[in-house]
């Protein structure tokens, strides 16, 4: 289940709600070897000391990132974007599988696991931006859809000069804008009915529109729908958001016109694309 802008914004909210005052009195880090080794999990778990007695401050988002605070100028850096679910508990009776747990003083319990690429990272406040996760999107010079500022003049004069494919300009290190993957990238550009194989700098008027809009839509609908249907939030309650567009439309007919969908090596992925529909 990958956590991306809306799932983050909807768990960073819940988990404020309800681990705001709490203080650390343990941890547990566990089958992380792996993590380490690829750089997904900080290489001295020990480091996770600096929670003890700590007390979480708040917790925020942005993009595909969430930020825990705590009263000790720490940071717990989630970034489980490829997939990884971060649970809830009230006591420790039902805990599943996990990387990370944070037991606290009134006896709940927070839970992390990442499934697949992403990372759970401690920083101080002085060197967030050592998290590449942290640094790529809570720069405040990107835009992101749910800012108030998000509007059509700002976003298309971020992308006229661009000359690169609109997935360089809209997914990844680079991009002008946060917290949209690969897979948000396939449903919005079939919303828009471009191809993913277009240049910024191409776009008319009207498409520029349509993309803006398609990009507005899609995180207003699964911020709406409680995340994506592989999503669970801080409850374990699942999302209601299915895709227009991605690998759940692997060897379907367009919803629109009838044609197959089709599959494209596209930046280091695969991008599924209705070829009528998209031009
Ligand atoms: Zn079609």
């Amino acid at each position: 289940m990958s956590v991306e802008l809306p799932e983050a914004m909807i768990l960073a909210e819940q988990m404020n709600h309800k681990l705001k005052g709490k203080r650390v009195t343990s941890w547990l880090v566990k089958d992380c070897e792996r993590l380490q080794k690829i750089g997904m999990m900080d290489k001295d778990p020990k480091s996770f000391n600096q929670l003890l007695d700590a007390k979480i401050e708040s917790v925020t988002s942005r993009g595909n990132v969430i930020r825990v605070k705590f009263d000790n100028n720490t940071n717990l850096i989630f970034g489980p974007e490829y997939g990884g679910e971060i649970f809830y508990h009230v006591d420790d009776k039902t805990v599943p599988k996990f990387h990370l747990r944070v037991d606290f003083n009134d006896g709940t319990v927070l839970t992390v696991r990442l499934t697949s690429m992403g990372v759970i990272e401690l920083r101080k406040d002085n060197d967030l931006n050592s998290s590449y996760v942290y640094k790529r999107d809570f720069d405040p010079n990107k835009l992101s859809p749910v800012d108030e500022d998000f509007t059509f003049e700002r976003f298309s004069k971020l992308i006229v000069d661009q000359s690169r494919m609109l997935k360089a300009v809209l997914v990844g290190k680079d991009a002008a804008v946060v917290g949209i993957s690969n897979s948000t990238f396939q449903d919005i550009l079939y919303m828009a009915k471009i191809h993913p194989k277009r240049k910024a700098s191409e776009l008319d008027i009207t498409e520029k529109h349509r993309l803006h809009d398609a990009i507005k839509f899609v995180v207003t609908e699964r911020l709406k729908l409680k995340g994506k249907d592989n999503f669970r939030d801080f409850y374990g309650i699942k999302g209601g958001y299915t895709a227009a567009m991605g690998p759940n439309m692997k060897e379907q007919t367009c919803s629109e016109c009838g044609t197959s969908i089709e599959k494209l090596s596209l930046g280091g992925g695969h991008v599924y694309l209705c070829p009528k529909c998209q031009t």
